[in-house]
């Protein structure tokens, strides 16, 4: 669709005309439907629900729109959508570089559960290390992984930089881009592959839904021989005189997406429900104000928490508009979550924890309400020590994600909670 991403983020993706001329996307909670040709096949292309549901299809088109994609895939969790695309990308056994400062979950499953699988990963200190992630490139490598923004200390990924080092060994650049959403940033337009998010958080906004998307940017050549998955002729592509055909034959540079649904999601069959996609669709229809008065909000919050004695540092790129980084691909705004250190005991951090009367103790980011963690307890505990000592998740480091609220009073209610746990 054309026009601006405040206009497409409420239309695009979606034709009134084809569902009762209803302009909110109708709730489909259908689990199969009717088949109008022997073939089993229904004009629309919905037949199970698994493999195609109309309410997930237009949240699949509309964030395939704001995010610049060619295909897009919704999925159950922003774990799912993580966990189909590295199995997708290196399926059968091979090799990934990412940074070791990704999301917490993420990096258990690359850490401990992927190897299982075949999939090995070297986790880098710095992904704009190039010379680094570089040197660890062989020939079993199926793809470079990194955040845009890192969690919880804001790390900002040079995309372009780091495209230009893949795409010159034959890699595709998958990047998960949670924490921005595509209304603060496109890593597709950057030069990135693929994308991957969690929509439970700032795409959807309102801490009432689980969900996750995998969108392909079209771009990739799959045709390599290091990528064999696309490459075998399969049962489920018949040509039109039936012979059966590969993902490339079929679908050419957008055969990743295609395939992340045809295999992934209709065999591992982690799908999101049409009530889900219902929920996230209406989120995104305040997407821009949402992060924009967030954003505003973060920054006033953190620059108080840089006035605060008790505060010895506040990790936020938001708050340094002069780093080349933030002003290259943020003008907008880094995002809504950021954390900080107290000078304080464990002791006091938790009085803190449980002293807030307007941010919640919850792990979770991207909610329309303010959230506060302990990440080194809760939401990084799989995180191997020695990493989240590298990481600076120290005992004294606090999570903060930030909502709709006043940001006076946000700044009143930390401010007291941390009066009281140093009294
Ligand atoms: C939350 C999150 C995930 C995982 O998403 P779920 O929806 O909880 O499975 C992945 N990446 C990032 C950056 C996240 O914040």
């Amino acid at each position: 669709m054309t026009g601006r991403f405040e206009t497409r983020r409420l239309h695009a993706g979606y034709e009134p005309e084809k569902h009762g001329h209803s302009p909110l996307v109708p709730i489909y909670q259908t689990a199969a439907f009717e088949m109008t040709d022997p073939n089993g096949r229904n004009p629309e292309g919905f037949v199970y629900s698994r493999v195609g549901n109309p309410t997930v299809a237009a949240f699949e088109s509309r964030i395939c729109d704001l995010a610049g994609g060619s295909t897009a895939t919704a999925v159950a969790s922003g774990m799912a959508a993580i966990t189909d695309t590295l199995l997708n990308v290196a399926e059968g056994g091979g090799h990934i570089i990412a940074p070791n400062n990704i999301y917490g979950a993420g990096l258990d499953e690359m850490y401990y559960l992927l190897p299982k699988f075949g999939i090995k990963t070297d986790f880098v200190k710095d992904i704009n290390d190039f010379s680094s992630v570089e040197a660890l490139i062989t020939p079993e490598t199926k793809a470079i992984y990194t955040e845009s923004v890192s969690n919880p200390s804001t790390a900002i990924a040079d995309i372009e930089g780091l495209a230009t080092l893949a795409h010159k060994h034959h890699l595709p650049l998958i990047v998960d881009n949670t924490f921005p959403t595509p209304y603060l940033f496109r890593p597709l337009e950057h030069g990135a592959d693929i994308d991957v998010y969690s929509s439970t958080k700032g795409i959807n906004g309102h801490g009432n839904v689980v969900s996750g998307i995998v969108i392909d940017g079209g771009h990739f050549d799959w045709n390599a021989e290091r990528f064999p998955q696309f490459h075998e002729k399969e049962l489920i592509l018949p040509n039109a005189d039936g012979k059966p055909q590969t993902f490339v034959d079929a679908f050419g540079n957008t055969a990743f997406g295609h395939r992340i649904r045809m295999k992934y999601v209709r065999l591992f069959g982690a799908v999101m429900s049409p009530f889900d996609a219902y929920l996230a669709l209406l989120g995104i229809d305040t997407i821009a104000e949402r992060l924009d008065k967030e954003v505003n909000n973060a920054l006033k919050v953190a620059q108080y928490l840089t006035t605060n004695s008790h505060v010895t540092a506040v990790h936020y790129a938001g708050i340094h508009p002069e780093d080349p980084l933030v002003k290259k691909y943020f003008p907008k705004g880094v995002g809504t979550t950021f954390s900080f250190e107290l000078a304080a005991n464990e002791e006091q951090v938790d009085k803190l924890l449980l002293s807030t009367k307007i941010f919640t103790y919850l792990p979770n980011v991207g909610d329309s309400r303010s959230l506060i963690v302990n990440p080194r307890r809760v939401t990084h505990r799989e995180v191997p020590l020695h990493l989240r000592d590298e990481q600076g998740l120290t005992a004294n480091l606090v999570r903060l994600s930030i909502g709709l609220e006043a940001a006076d009073d946000l700044i009143a209610d930390l401010d007291q909670a941390i009066t009281c746990s140093f009294s």
